[in-house]
């Protein structure tokens, strides 16, 4: 089972990419059907240790005292949408940020890029796979009756908040690190492409 030392390891060193600057981001993982354990409130995503996560019922009520992270509503969306999601990770990159952001559509399109096969059912480099990109906002209730219905047709497990950052899961946590690196690098090659462009 994937534990709370597993992924703090993983994002110290998301911190240390320049992914979750202070006290950006936020990060969860499911340790049964029912209980979730996700970043409390305004803790430094650099710095993380166990003390900084906190239980809840994967439908939202608290197991530990405090205050999760003001994002949880999105986490706990996805572990409701699908039982097998075991993890779920945000982060706040510069290229996720910006890229958003000089994209006024309202998806990104990744066209025959290799790493594409990171991505669950991807068998083939020969393909263009979409990422949605939504306005940001604080309202996350709103936000998470914009995305939900979309979510059984998403191509790639991942979404952007345009300005903010992205959004992505998996059903073990390696799973959801591999697709937070793959579209990390997506996100750069594409700014790369279109700078030469
Ligand atoms: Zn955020």
């Amino acid at each position: 089972m994937d534990t709370i030392e597993n992924l703090t390891q993983l994002t110290n060193s998301y911190y240390l990419r320049g992914w979750t600057p202070a006290t950006s981001s936020n990060f969860s993982i499911r340790n049964n059907r029912d209980v979730v354990q996700i970043t409390r409130s305004g803790r430094h995503k650099g710095r993380l240790n166990p003390q900084d996560f906190m239980r809840l019922k994967h439908t939202g009520e608290a197991i530990d005292e405090g205050k999760p992270s003001a994002e949880t509503g999105l986490h706990l969306m996805l572990y409701q949408y699908d039982t097998e999601i075991k993890a779920v990770l945000h982060t706040h990159s510069p290229k996720a940020t910006v890229l958003s952001m000089i994209e006024k559509s309202d998806s990104i399109e990744f066209t025959d890029y290799e790493i594409l096969k990171a991505f669950p059912g991807v068998a083939g480099h020969e393909t263009t796979l979409s990422l949605p990109v939504y306005d940001n906002s604080q309202d996350i209730p709103a936000l998470v009756k914009q995305i939900e219905p979309i979510l059984p047709q998403l191509q790639i497990p991942g979404f952007l908040i345009r300005g903010h950052g992205i959004y992505t899961w998996g059903n073990s946590l390696a799973d959801a690190d591999r697709h937070l690196e793959a579209l990390e690098y997506l996100l750069e090659c594409e700014i790369i492409r279109r700078q030469i462009k």
